[in-house]
């Protein structure tokens, strides 16, 4: 079995980055900026965006980070995003969600620039991923392709079954592994809560990818050997000996299903850590697009 290290990838992509962004300070010419965009005090939405920023900084690019009140309209929200999409400066617009109650978060989604749309969200940018233009790729996607890209995992033909149909995550990934693209040209299979018995479909899978939002739920017998298991999930469950009193763990049983795997992603260590590193990318490739 093959562990997929997603922290070292990520650090590869941020040097990459930061190589190539030097030069312009150097040169004093201007860098590739970010702005998020934070409405509310959400603990875990405050954290993201703390950790996409510090990630911008220290590879060069500009950052700066938009705290918004929980009372904000979404008419004064869809102002500043305004106010971004004029700013020259600044070549990807993140807007942290979730959003209060009060705002639609569609139509702030459709109101970003989709040339500045570097979280892949937008109406334009997701229908240019399904008819197979280069877009901007939602970031968690994103990073599950370039993982197996860097591996070198054999995609073309192969029977990749997706479990999960989210916006962010099971949508996009089984609509980029469909193209006939090099790193793509699966046959893809999307399952969800409907599926009735699961495992019927992920013992299919010759890749395997797991969105779900459910702990250890994929477990040793829904796999078959050798499969390649790509680990989304995010889960907090207890741990008495861990020092926060909770743990992190993926929607795979790693444990065992790692003993029949040819490659598997960790949680944490896995995909996680390059959803910032495709949004780096994602912000550089708007930069370079908006030269
Ligand atoms: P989501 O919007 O809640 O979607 C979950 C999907 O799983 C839904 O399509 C749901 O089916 C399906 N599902 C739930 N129970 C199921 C079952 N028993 N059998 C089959 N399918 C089932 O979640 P998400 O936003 O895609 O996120 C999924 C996980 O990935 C979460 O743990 C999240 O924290 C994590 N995540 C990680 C990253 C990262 O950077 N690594 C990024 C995004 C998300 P229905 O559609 O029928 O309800």
């Amino acid at each position: 079995m093959i562990l997929i290290d997603g922290k070292k990838v990520s650090a590869e992509i941020k040097n990459e980055l930061e190589e190539k962004i030097k030069p312009l300070h150097d040169a004093g010419e201007k860098v590739p900026g970010l702005v998020t965009i934070l409405v509310g005090e959400d603990p875990a939405s405050s954290v993201y965006v703390n950790m996409k920023s510090k990630a911008c900084l220290k590879i060069g690019m500009l950052s700066k980070i938009e705290r918004l009140n929980a009372e904000t309209t979404e008419e004064e929200l869809l102002s500043v995003v305004k106010k971004y999409n004029n700013d020259s400066n600044f070549h990807g617009i993140l807007v942290q969600l979730p959003l209060p109650k009060q705002i639609d978060e569609d139509k702030i989604i459709e109101s970003i620039l989709p040339e500045k749309d570097v979280d892949g969200f937008h109406p334009s940018n997701v229908g240019n991923l399904v008819i197979g233009k280069d877009t901007f790729f939602p970031c968690t996607p994103f990073g599950i392709v370039e993982l197996l890209k860097r591996y070198k995992i054999e995609t073309k033909g192969k029977h990749v079954v997706v479990v999960g149909r989210s916006n962010i995550v099971g949508k996009p990934i089984a609509n980029m592994m469909l193209q006939k693209k090099e790193g793509a040209n699966s046959i893809v299979t999307i399952c969800h809560s409907a599926a009735g018995d699961l495992s019927q479909y992920t013992k299919q899978a010759d890749i395997l990818i797991a969105a779900i939002g459910r702990a250890n739920f994929i477990t040793a017998d829904m796999v078959k050997d050798d499969a390649v298991v790509i680990d989304v999930g995010i889960n907090r469950v207890e741990d008495a000996e861990a020092k926060k009193g909770y743990k992190i763990v993926g929607d795979v049983d790693f444990e065992n299903v790692s003993q029949k795997s040819s490659y598997i992603t960790p949680v944490p260590g896995g995909v996680g850590p390059m959803t910032i590193a495709m949004l780096l990318w994602n912000t550089y490739k708007s930069f370079l697009k908006s030269n």
